[in-house]
């Protein structure tokens, strides 16, 4: 399923992410359960729908999605041009003192951007980020704009190598997976979706297998924004301009830390792909199609 052009380039942002998590902190955790009936406190949140998955595979493999497949669905918008941009906001569980000492992994310039232009968006979070971030992650995860996704809570590699980041056991990623979640939880997010995306894009056979119990579809991507330690937005642009296809889902970063032109990329992005006749949507409409 994975081209080679397409593994390159995926493999070249992942370095990128895995140096930054070395030095700055591409790393964080994630977990949570998706929004459910209990998410009807108040204010009551508009009228959701369950949000779409992928079937699993035998014995419950975790399923991947990376992008509306040609041929399409049931109602086939397949040559529908629609875009799905999502962000990482990586934070790692070893960043609290970087955080504490004035680092920031957070973004908000980029969200009041999506907001101002009118994104809607998926945002991968980690659970540290939640936990360092809560009114954030409560604000971005009760805008309808958004949702939230899971990015895992420790930001540790599911295969290894990957890029120097430190493993999770198999026994434990699924565990890792619901702590994100819980803290998503914790933090009062309830536009939440149980899709997860690998720390690095990093997975095999038995990470699936072994995040089977955390029910939820995992998150690659077909364009690669390289904007991970990028300081000059107009390149970012134009990598993602040149990448985009209808139905494409395209991986950026929610963090100052580690990807400090995205908010200026965005800006240029969002209105030539309009230009060019594309609606944004968030990666379970993308999944709908
Ligand atoms: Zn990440």
């Amino acid at each position: 399923m994975i081209r080679s052009s397409w593994k390159t380039a995926v493999t070249a942002a992942v370095g990128a992410l895995l140096v930054g998590a070395a030095s700055a902190g591409c790393a964080g955790p994630g977990g949570g359960s998706p929004a459910g009936p209990a998410a009807a406190a108040s204010p009551p949140p508009p009228v959701q729908r369950k949000p779409p998955t992928v079937a699993p595979g035998p014995a419950g493999r975790t399923p991947v999605f990376e992008r509306r497949p040609a041929g399409g669905g049931p109602a086939d918008h397949s040559a529908e041009r629609v875009v799905a941009l999502t962000f990482d906001a990586d934070m790692t569980a070893g960043q609290g003192a970087r955080a504490a000492s004035g680092e920031r992994f957070d973004n908000p310039g980029l969200i009041a951007s999506l907001r101002r232009l009118k994104v809607p968006s998926t945002i991968f979070m980690t659970g540290r980020w939640a936990e360092e971030y809560p009114a954030q992650a409560k604000a971005i995860g009760t805008d309808p704009l958004f949702e939230i996704a899971n990015h895992s809570y420790s930001h540790y590699a599911f295969s290894t190598p990957c890029y120097g980041l430190p493993a999770v056991q198999e026994a434990e990623m699924a565990r890792d997976v619901e702590q994100a979640f819980a803290a998503f939880r914790k933090a009062g997010a309830r536009n939440v979706v149980p899709y997860f995306r690998f720390p690095g894009g990093c997975y095999d056979e038995s990470a699936l297998r072994a995040l089977a119990p955390a029910n939820v579809t995992a998150v690659q991507w077909d364009v690669v924004s390289g904007d991970a330690f990028a300081t000059d937005a107009d390149a970012v642009a134009e990598q993602v301009l040149d990448g985009v296809r209808p139905g494409s889902l395209v991986v950026m970063h929610c963090t100052r830390s580690a990807a400090p032109a995205t908010e200026a990329a965005v800006r240029r992005i969002v209105p030539e792909l309009r230009k060019r006749g594309y609606r944004f949507v968030k990666v379970s409409e993308l999944m709908e199609g």
